[in-house]
């Protein structure tokens, strides 16, 4: 494991030898552990292993339990490194034991993790950002704007207090999908970051299957996502026109249908791999048969297949969920046309744990996202 270091890791070794400020030790993938420890402490690399199985493997909570690490070093690691940014704050279940996990990190900001029992293959939803810039119309994060991006560490340790916290009475955690708060490729230095470590064998050893990156659309990380990783990719598709994909999420107006497309039809994917398609179904906005025959010609050349989600609500939206009939009418269009198409099932609606319910936002919405919804509040289509 010989590679070059980065002026992050120099600059939190220097941090690390003086001990001012507690340096996050989640902060760094496996590599990087190792040479942080060589450059501030003069430590073998073995030790960096060591440190890094202690963190995720073992899932330690202080120093003091990592036993194979000399006193000498656990009580100089003791004071000037931290091992945990966030702070658990609470658990809250849904009927349907959907669990929306609350967690503190530094400033205040409250961070949301969702848990999805699922008997053997449980799911982790998590976030990466505080808040999102994005502005989608439909979704309540985007009402928070953007107030910062998750750290690596704080990516990393919403998985690693999971695991802690639920495991035990629930059964594992298998998936882990990046569809919480935020818009991963707006954050993409840290989340690939958090995805080296989630797929460490000595880390949280996920396979890369398991793995799913969610994101609305921003061509250029989907590039570097597929180059310098190699998860599953999930787009947020959700309109079948420029037209309308605009309306509802502005980065189209950044890149549009045909760039997005041409994007997934680059992107590395092994044997049998497919792109999964979200596509929120929005009363009268995007739930026509000429919608889903849309869906058939703009998928037809990529391995993919299709997720149907049904809006769900949130205070002061002016969308609503289609008809059960009109979802069903939508799907069979799919189905016809052998199209993999799946219904996701909503999970844990009553605790606003579900896909876009999840944030603190105030009463207002930033401008960029008011003046978009303004568009629809007056829309006598929707509120039909
Ligand atoms: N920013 C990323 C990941 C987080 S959003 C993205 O947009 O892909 C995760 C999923 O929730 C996205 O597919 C999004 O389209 C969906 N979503 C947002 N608001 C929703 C709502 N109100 N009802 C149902 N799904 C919603
Ligand atoms: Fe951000 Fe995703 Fe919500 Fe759009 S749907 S505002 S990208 S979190």
């Amino acid at each position: 494991m010989t590679s070059s270091i980065s002026a992050r890791v120099l600059d939190a070794a220097t941090q690390l030898g003086e001990g001012a400020e507690e340096v996050d030790l989640k902060n760094f993938t496996h590599v990087e552990l190792r040479q942080l420890l060589k450059e501030a402490l003069d430590e073998p690399g073995f030790r960096g292993d060591q440190l890094f199985k202690w963190l995720y493997e073992k899932r330690a909570e202080t120093f003091d339990q990592m036993t194979n690490l000399s006193k000498d070093l656990r009580a100089k690691l003791d004071g000037a490194a931290r091992i945990s940014p966030l702070e658990f704050e609470g658990a809250h279940e849904s009927g349907d034991g959907t669990t929306k996990l609350t967690f503190k990190c530094d400033g205040g900001a409250v961070v949301e993790t969702v848990y999805i029992p699922a008997g053997e293959r449980n799911t982790l939803c998590i976030s990466s950002q505080v808040g999102c810039a994005l502005g989608c119309t439909f979704c309540y994060t985007a009402k928070m704007g953007l107030k910062r991006n998750l750290t690596t560490a704080e990516i990393v340790d919403q998985v690693v207090q999971a695991r802690r916290k639920m495991t035990d009475a629930n059964g594992r955690i298998g998936n882990i999908v990046f569809m919480g708060m935020g818009e991963p490729l707006h954050n993409v230095d840290n989340v690939i970051r958090a995805i080296d470590i989630l797929l460490d064998g000595d880390g949280l050893n996920f396979s890369r299957r398991k793995v799913t990156v969610s994101t609305s659309g921003m061509v250029p990380a989907i590039h570097r996502l597929g180059e310098e990783t190699n998860v599953q990719l999930a787009i947020s598709l959700n309109a079948t026109t420029d037209e309308t994909r605009s309306q509802i999420m502005p980065i189209n107006d950044r890149w549009g249908l045909d760039e997005l497309m041409d994007a997934l039809r680059d992107y590395p994917l092994t044997n049998r791999e497919r792109i999964t398609f979200e596509y929120v179904l929005i009363k009268g906005v995007n739930d026509t048969l000429d919608d889903a025959r849309r869906i058939v010609e703009l998928t037809e050349d990529i391995p993919s297949k299709i997720n149907l989600i049904p809006f769900n609500p949130h205070p002061r939206t002016p969308f609503e969920t289609p008809s059960e009939e009109t979802m069903a009418a939508f799907q069979q269009v799919l189905v016809e046309h052998n199209v993999a198409v799946f219904r996701r099932r909503t999970r844990g609606r009553d605790e606003m744990a579900a896909c876009g319910q999840l944030g603190k936002p105030g009463d207002k919405e930033p401008p960029h996202v008011r003046r978009k919804l303004d568009k629809f509040r007056n829309d006598s289509v929707v509120n039909a």
